[in-house]
């Protein structure tokens, strides 16, 4: 089931972050938000999660085929790593043969599993971005959101993590939102480009996203939409 905003407006007290949103979020397909620190990135994935409701208008959604990967998802300290992935199968209150099937597949998909004893401290930015993401993934949600996962790493292992999340996306044939400040990063995942700004979602058709290349990131034409993304996100 899509997600679908109807007239949504968001304020915190005095401040308006959203006035009068309206859109569909499909199945099967890549978003990526981008827009300026504070112009409530945030608040739309906590919007679409359930955690906030509208100030105003209306969202519907299937409430349980949404998970969001917040940007301070802690794995918790003492949990190995094939322990942290299994944990939301576990909650879910899933089968243990079953669950040990699903931890095993997603430790391999996430190319974890030579990981898969470590805890979290021994682990790279890199690596536990990767076991976040594991665990958003384990329920198989419809719709994965994820707040600026690849923030704080080095460009190989964001790279890395974004080859991943189209390759999940695709393989699982569900939707995938991700935020972002990094406007080739943008590019590169999202189908469709949403900016956040003055209160409103500005949609943005990926050109570059139906030449799927082998190398997109080094083509002509995504430098080119890239250059064009910058100007339209700085207006
Ligand atoms: P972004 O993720 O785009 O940086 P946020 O959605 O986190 O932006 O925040 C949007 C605006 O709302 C910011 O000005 C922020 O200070 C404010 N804000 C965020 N969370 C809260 C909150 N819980 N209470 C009050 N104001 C908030
Ligand atoms: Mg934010």
């Amino acid at each position: 089931m899509p997600i679908t905003l109807n007239n949504v407006s968001f304020h915190y007290g005095k401040q308006t972050i959203f006035t009068n949103l309206n859109y569909r979020f499909k199945n099967y397909h890549r978003y990526a938000v981008i827009g300026p620190s504070g112009s409530g990135k945030t608040t739309l994935l906590q919007l679409l999660q359930g955690f906030l409701a509208p100030t105003d208008g209306t969202l519907t959604k299937d409430e349980d085929t949404i998970m969001t990967v917040f940007q301070n998802n802690q794995i918790f300290p003492w949990l190995t790593v094939a322990a942290a992935v299994n944990l939301p199968l576990k909650l879910a209150h899933k089968k243990k043969d079953k669950r040990n099937q699903q931890v095993t597949q997603l430790l391999r998909e996430l190319q974890l599993t030579d990981l898969k004893d470590k805890r979290p401290k021994a682990l790279s930015g890199g690596q536990l971005q990767r076991v976040a993401i594991a665990q958003g993934l384990a329920l198989n949600p419809q719709f994965l959101l994820l707040d600026e996962p690849t923030s704080s790493l080095d460009s190989q292992s964001k790279e890395k993590i974004q080859d991943l999340l189209i390759a999940q996306q695709q393989r699982r044939q569900n939707s995938l939102l991700v935020v972002t400040h990094d406007i080739e990063e943008a590019a590169f995942l999202g189908e469709t480009i949403l900016i956040v700004k003055d209160a409103q979602l500005i949609v943005i058709d990926n050109p570059t996203f139906a030449a799927t290349t082998k190398n997109r990131r080094e083509s002509l034409a995504f430098y080119e939409f890239c250059i064009a993304l910058r100007a339209e996100v700085r207006q």
